[in-house]
């Protein structure tokens, strides 16, 4: 196993990723308080050490530091970044296969990020992308960061056979696509998993493979990634019981581009919000409303008519529907720039109609 730069490396090989996370952390007193710690302490080489012995000699592997933070500080310029050293190693033939170890507060944004900006990619090159972390960290006795990266490892380097390429992650035992990642709980070892369709890894069952592949089938041309400061400013609001008109006014002294709007139920807005959301859309705010509960889709005019100018966000939660957003009003003003009349609403619109499966 070796850490370098992996255009340079001339035999077939998979790339091994470190973002940081809980996968890459050290607590100070592991045995007594495993959650009390640091997270992206380790370096990725250093957690492959940990698995050597375990992984076929004859997979390569080879390890790139993209970054070692604790996710709940990822940036813009990071996804960026991350997405633009994924897509190269997707177009080098030498690389069989991507993993990426991140921390899971965050990677919910990354899978989506790189579904839309890499996906249709890595499905037409036939190679997988795979997504894993840890929720305990890496000296914790019952530390889950191996296993799963083992089985990233494994997934990754093995033949397509039924599973096509595309972004994907694990945990637990269990894959899902990237997009469908959302943790949905703090401490359970699938947290970011276990709300999302999936199957066991290795044992994929077919009911998901078809889902993977009608999702894949409906995704036919990926967006182009913004420059690091290129990334347009969009916020999640929610809306609960005493909304305030403010909330909404305080945005429209700001340059936001964008506002996410986390409703109750299916997605429903205080009337409270209602004129300043029309003087928003006026004023060229890009809307977007989805559910604050964690589940189900969000439908165009249900429960009632759309407000002119607010798009539904299909099954995106509210992190992932921001990055959709971001990706779609820097696709909107990339089209603009080469002649062409999308707007970001043709884009969005291609997201959220995604098809759900379970
Ligand atoms: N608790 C987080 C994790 O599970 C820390 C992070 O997201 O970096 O990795």
């Amino acid at each position: 196993m070796s850490s370098k730069l992996n255009s340079l490396e001339k035999s077939p090989h998979i790339l091994v990723l470190g973002m940081g996370g809980t996968i890459a952390g050290l607590a100070p007193n592991p045995a007594d308080q495993p959650l009390q710690y640091q997270a992206g302490q380790l370096k990725v080489e250093s957690l492959l050490t940990h698995i050597e012995s375990a992984v076929p000699k004859s997979l390569k592997l080879i390890s790139e530091q993209v970054a070692n933070i604790n996710s709940r500080n990822l940036t813009e310029g990071l996804l960026s970044n991350l997405g633009e050293v994924v897509r190269a190693s997707l177009a080098n033939t030498e690389v069989l296969g991507l993993v990426i170890t991140h921390g899971t507060d965050t990677i919910e944004e990354t899978g989506v990020f790189l579904q839309l900006t890499c996906g249709n990619y890595a499905q037409i090159l036939g190679k997988r992308v795979i997504l894993t972390g840890a929720m305990l960290p890496s000296n914790a006795s019952q530390a889950d960061g191996p296993s799963n990266l083992l089985d990233a490892i494994r997934w990754a380097s093995t033949p397509l056979d039924n599973c096509p390429g595309g972004i994907y992650a694990v945990m637990d035992g269990r894959g899902c696509m990237a997009m469908d990642l959302a943790k949905r709980h703090g401490t359970a070892l699938n947290a970011p998993i276990q709300a999302s369709p999936s199957s066991s890894v290795g044992l994929f069952n077919p009911s998901w493979l078809w889902g993977v592949k009608a999702k894949q089938a409906a995704w036919t041309e990926d967006l182009p990634i913004p420059k690091g400061d290129e990334w347009p400013w969009v916020e999640i609001l929610t809306s609960h019981a005493g909304a305030r008109s403010e909330t909404i006014n305080i945005w429209l002294n700001s340059r936001v581009k964008g506002l996410v709007l986390a409703g109750s139920g299916m997605g429903g807005l205080h009337d409270a919000w209602k004129d300043s959301l029309v003087a928003a859309v006026k004023q060229g705010v890009a809307l977007v409303r989805t559910t604050r509960t964690g589940a189900g889709a969000t439908l165009s005019d249900i429960p009632e008519k759309d407000l002119d100018g607010c798009l539904a966000s299909g099954t995106l939660s509210a992190p992932r529907a921001r990055i959709a957003l971001q990706l779609a009003l820097n696709a909107e003003k990339q089209a603009q720039l080469t002649g062409k009349s999308l707007t970001w609403q043709d884009f969005f619109a291609r997201i959220a109609v995604l098809p759900e499966f379970r």
